[in-house]
């Protein structure tokens, strides 16, 4: 018999190996081939325990396997394989000379390979995909036929060149002595014949289903060879696979069900389904560990017979560390892909392109005869996550015995130094080894230290870590070059850093090599990218599709496998983990230049054939086991897969129970998401005394409000955060920025009777003199030329559509502006019955509007959100509604200040803030928080500038605004320095943890 029927439930691999025990032939004369490796290791092992001897094994192929040992042994062709990144070259090359088939859309200009790279990619795919599906070329230029529709002339002109491509592409691989996947295929279709099989006695294929055309070719060829058998498993939908196999009814036989255990249909060993609902993947992992814990805790009952199928791969990690974590090594294996984009030696690599990517470089005149450690300045803030990546922070500093601990210091010394100098957000590397603060810094530390190497070593090696790892990549020449000095960087990684020490390092390096050797291809040596970031591209497109094997005993215990591993393998008890439809099937998106029309008339149908396949092959492996754990996901944004929508119908169904949710478990976990308050922290004698001499300012005193723990973390102990220097690095810029170029633009109005008009053009050298002394590169590029311009933009609407708008109201009404000062410092001794407090602030901007006095602030936020004082929200007798009443009291605080100044009463004088991030500038941007809500005014009246607006009752109200504010700034200062209350989070904003610092410290 040629084929044979094997029903969904039996155990192939059993099957195979009674089959081929009870035959008389040497096993070495049988030849198996399965769709994938995987099921050739249990088929030697299965032989193994039948035997109870050693014997010469059957030779066992994949598919893949099976077509390169035809082409090699019977072809004797030994062309190599083409990597993907390696036929784009060569389909650029193909584009570059026959420009009225290019791809650039216009025949004279010709895409530089950057451009052409993604394309290229599609096009290389799209012609593997038509020469699996057996489309010779006449087939695909009788397009209109077989789209059945007239074609759009775009789309048919696009079809053209790729029939030039399909033309050409597979006669230049062979040319140049190369070969793909399918050009193999297709050159061992062309000669197969039955006698390549004559020194086989048997020839097995085994657990195939919907192929390519090309592949269902060569299963029908080798069937013709006399020897051959075909075990076709008895999946859903396998009467389909049966329609493309070339063979008489009479070489068919079935195996009698009874014969083997049974499938799913069967009512006697039916297996045990369970359907688990959680509400997220720990739900899911949290079910799995209660449903393995007996076996966990008893590893002995783990074995082969046992899997943990993992349809999507990002699930692995969590499985490994809160799972296989409490197992030995050798109680389970792993036989999943996992993707090398995942691994932190990929993010090594991309923190150092992520840094390149940003780098400006010099163009002024005769920058470009600077070395690049002069030539080009990077991004603080990228520079720190590249050097302080665990890999770059460990290289090894050049002393015997080796140590890291010097390069950890040297890099956190740097970060400290840049925290400090926020000012400046590109260095040159020159600029930042030669930083006389960094000398010093770490000349104390050296000091301090005497066994530690002297500040110019620390420094020389700096450098030298900037040659090894950054210098090369900032020229790169062609494909080749980057490929070797990738290579060259992973080997110093790897020798001269502590990462070899890192779990699982040494597999994935191994990875990485693999990749970047195939960079250095003779057929990339021409090709080159017109920018820099073109290389990074390549690399994160390259490595995007690449997998690391785990290493682990096949065969031995708990089994850890992907969905497409457990083909034609039987196991007792499976546990299907995201089991969710966009994981299985997934997505139906293909990425092709092929319209869909004309796929489907040429036969390409790969998600429809795909999505069988799943089903196929899923349907075997319910089918054979004792218990199946259908995990999936369910919440708002994903949906139980249509195959397990389709197995709980099925059991319905049969039960005639019309309620799904009967059968499914939903996993709920409690998880205590409200931490509890930090515990108080007591006053000692010691920060008592700290407190009786510290000098308050507005910030401080609205951290207080906020949170009084984080008041004496950041305040009484002095501790910051430097992890957010790299968020906080560009706002705190343009702030800085902006207040030096107002100020030094008003500096000339200063007690002026009258503010002279808007000076557009003078604000405009301001700008560019402040950028100038701030030694950013020459010219501004990428975020700095935006930021730039939009300083520019906003201060000059700034000046236009408010500043003149409110000079020249006031003077309509006959009341002068006049600047009295800018950026003044204020200190003022408060005097709150016996005790006295140091209060310090510095204003932005103190302006006389007629008879008021007038505090401003500059704010470049967007938003005047966190200046809002609601006052209707606040109850002065219940202290936890004042930090959600206040949002600061910066400005009531900055009226106490100037009031002994100006000796007016604070309730006298106007304060507000002037919000420049907003879009559009105008009289608006100004927002006093006491005047109360936006729009309170009556209807008809409209709201002016202060104080033109303001009515006698308007007046009143914001000075009882102030004095209730007055009264909380007193209470909280009174309460900072009392001993008998201690700083409590009890009195916390309640969204204060979300963005504060301490939340470590606090458990929160
Ligand atoms: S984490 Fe919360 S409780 Fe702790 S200091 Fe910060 S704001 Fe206060």
């Amino acid at each position: 018999m040629k084929v044979t029927i094997v029903p969904a439930g039996m155990n192939l691999i059993e099957l195979l190996a009674g089959h081929l025990v009870a035959s008389p032939t040497d096993f070495s004369r049988i030849l198996v081939v399965f769709p994938e490796q995987r099921p050739g290791h249990y088929l030697r092992k299965a032989l193994g325990e039948k035997m109870g001897h050693s014997f010469l094994p059957p030779t066992i192929f994949s598919l893949d396997d099976f077509i390169d040992f035809l082409y090699s042994r019977f072809l004797g062709r030994e062309e190599s394989l083409l990597e993907t990144v390696e036929a784009v070259s060569l389909l650029y090359d193909l584009n570059e000379v026959s420009p009225e088939h290019s791809f650039s859309g216009q025949k004279e200009s010709k895409l530089t390979f950057d451009e052409f790279f993604p394309v290229g990619n599609k096009i290389f795919q799209d012609l593997e995909e038509l020469k699996m599906g057996l489309i010779t070329t006449d087939k695909f230029l009788a397009i209109d036929e077989l789209a059945g529709e007239k074609i759009p002339e775009k789309t048919r002109t696009r079809l053209q060149k790729m029939s030039y491509f399909y033309e050409n592409f597979y006669r230049e691989v062979e040319q140049r002595s190369f070969s793909t996947r399918a050009s193999r295929l297709e050159k061992v279709l062309e000669k197969i014949e039955p006698g390549w099989f004559s020194s086989f006695d048997e020839v097995i294929l085994a657990g195939f289903y919907l192929l390519t055309a090309a592949e269902f070719e060569l299963l029908n060829k080798v069937l013709e060879a006399e020897k051959t058998r075909f075990f076709v498993l008895k999946g859903a939908g396998w009467e389909e696979m049966m329609k493309r196999i070339r063979v008489d009814r009479s070489e068919i036989e079935e195996i009698d069900e009874a014969e083997g255990s049974s499938g799913e249909e069967s009512s006697v060993l039916a297996p045990e389904l369970e359907f688990c609902q959680s509400p997220d993947g720990h739900g899911q992992l949290f079910h799995l560990n209660n449903l393995l814990a007996d076996k966990i805790s008893r590893p002995a009952e783990l074995n082969e017979k046992q899997v943990i199928v993992l349809p999507a791969v990002e699930t692995l990690i969590p499985v490994v560390e809160q799972t296989l974590a409490r197992l030995p090594e050798t109680g389970y294996n792993i036989s999943v892909g996992y993707p090398l984009t995942r691994t932190p030696l990929y993010n090594f690599f991309d923190s150092l392109f992520k840094l390149l990517e940003t780098a400006e470089e010099d163009s002024s005149d005769g920058a470009s005869s600077l070395p690049p450690e002069q030539r080009f300045r990077l991004y603080v803030s990228d520079y720190l996550n590249f050097v302080l990546h665990p890999y770059t922070k460990n290289i090894y500093f050049p002393a015997t015995p080796r140590t890291a601990e010097h390069t950890r210091i040297l890099f956190h010394l740097m970060e400290n130094n840049f925290n400090q100098k926020k000012g400046r957000l590109f260095w040159s590397l020159e600029e930042m080894a030669a930083d006389p603060d960094l000398r010093d810094s770490l000349e104390k530390y050296t000091g301090e230290n005497p066994a530690y190497p002297r500040s110019s070593e620390f420094i020389q090696h700096l450098r030298s870590i900037h040659q090894q790892t950054i210098i090369p990549f900032l020229s790169l020449k062609n494909i080749n070059d980057f490929a070797a000095k990738s290579i060259g960087l992973l080997d110093f990684i790897s020798e001269e850093s502590t990462a070899p020490l890192h779990v699982l390092f040494e597999p994935y390096a191994r990875a990485f090599y693999q990749q970047l050797e195939i960079l250095q291809s003779q057929l990339l040596t021409r090709q080159k990218f017109s920018r820099r970031s073109g290389y990074f591209q390549l690399f994160r497109r390259l490595f995007s599709e690449a997998r690391v094997r785990f290493p682990g005993t096949p065969l031995r215990g708990l089994q850890v496998l992907g969905f497409w591993e457990t083909r034609c393998l039987q196991f007792d008890d499976v546990y299907l983990l995201d089991l969710n439809d966009d994981v299985l099937p997934g997505t139906s998106k293909v990425d092709s230049l092929l319209p869909a029309p004309l796929r489907k008339a040429l036969g390409l149908r790969y998600h429809e054939n795909l999505e069988k396949r799943i089903e196929y092959y899923l349907s075997l492996l319910v089918a054979g086991a004792k218990n199946v754990h259908y995990f999936f996901i369910e919440n708002d944004e994903k949906q139980k897969s249509r195959y397990v929508e389709k197995s709980l119908w099925k059991k319905q169904k049969k039960e005639k129970e019309t309620d799904e949710n009967k059968y499914i478990k939903k996993v709920s976990y409690r998880l205590a998401l409200q931490t509890p308050n930090p515990p108080d922290i007591p006053k000692t004698e010691k920060i008592l005394g700290y407190l009786d001499n510290m000098t308050l300012s507005a910030s401080g005193l609205n951290t207080y409000l906020k949170c009084p723990v984080e008041f004496f973390y950041a305040r009484v102990l002095g501790l910051s955060e430097k992890e957010e220097l790299a968020e906080s690095l560009e706002s705190s810029e343009i702030g800085t920025l902006v207040h030096a170029i107002l100020r030094q633009y008003f500096w000339p109005d200063l007690k002026k009777k009258r503010l002279p008009k808007s000076d557009t053009d003078r604000l405009k050298t301001l700008i560019d003199a402040e950028f100038n002394q701030r030694r950013y590169p020459s010219p501004l590029t990428g975020s700095l030329f935006l930021m730039r311009k939009q300083i520019e933009q906003h201060l000059e609407e700034f000046l236009l559509a408010y500043q003149q708008k409110v000079a020249s109201e006031l003077q309509a009404a006959g009341q002068d502006l006049i600047l009295l000062e800018l950026e003044k410092d204020f200190k003022l001794d408060y005097k709150l019955g016996q005790r006295t407090f140091q209060l310090k602030g510095k204003i932005d901007r103190i302006e006389k509007r007629g008879e008021y006095l007038c505090l401003l602030d500059y704010k470049t936020s967007a938003s005047e959100r966190n200046q809002v004082i609601n006052i209707d929200k606040l109850e002065l007798g219940d202290r936890s509604s004042w930090p959600q009443a206040i949002k600061s009291l910066q400005l009531p605080f900055y009226q106490l200040l100037a009031s002994a100044k100006y000796q007016l009463p604070p309730e006298d004088i106007y304060s507000a803030v002037i919000i420049l991030g907003r879009n559009h500038l105008n009289e608006k941007i100004e927002y006093s928080p006491l005047k109360g809500r936006k729009g309170s005014k009556p209807k008809g009246q409209v709201e002016k500038i202060f104080p033109l607006s303001e009515s006698d009752e308007e007046k009143l109200k914001r000075q009882q605004n102030f004095r209730l504010i007055e009264q909380v700034i007193d209470q909280l200062l009174l309460e900072i320095v009392d001993s008998n209350q201690p700083f409590s989070a009890r009195f916390k904003a309640e969204d204060s943890c979300t963005y504060c610092p301490f939340t470590s410290f606090c458990g929160q």
